[in-house]
């Protein structure tokens, strides 16, 4: 049990891991976001793989007090921009690999 203080209201004894009063309905903090591995495990692979969703969750996570919170934000971010890079790196593989294709079919040296 943490050490229980008064809400600033009601003056009620709360515990400080309370979120409301439940004498008047008092907010005594916003809930923080979850920071658990298998929360983060959702955020990375979201931003890595469904960008640019995960910003969503970047954004949110960057305005936490939370340090640790932050971090995970700005992995987010990294995440996201990595993915995005790799997107346009395969699509300009795709791209050189097509134009090669179709050059070789116009001087008549593509092979099939
Ligand atoms: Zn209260």
């Amino acid at each position: 049990m943490e050490v229980g203080t008064a809400c600033t209201v009601c003056k009620q004894p709360i515990q400080v891991n309370w979120n409301f009063c439940p004498n008047c309905g008092n907010i005594l903090r916003v809930k923080p976001l979850s920071t658990s591995v298998l929360r983060q495990l959702v955020i990375y692979s979201v931003s890595f793989f469904l960008p640019p969703f995960g910003l969503g969750y970047a954004f949110k996570y960057l305005r936490q007090d939370d340090r640790k919170a932050r971090i995970i934000g700005i992995i987010s971010i990294i995440l996201t921009i990595l993915s995005i890079y790799a997107i346009i790196m395969s699509f300009k593989m795709f791209m050189d690999y097509y134009s090669k294709i179709l050059k070789s079919i116009d001087t008549g040296s593509y092979p099939y």
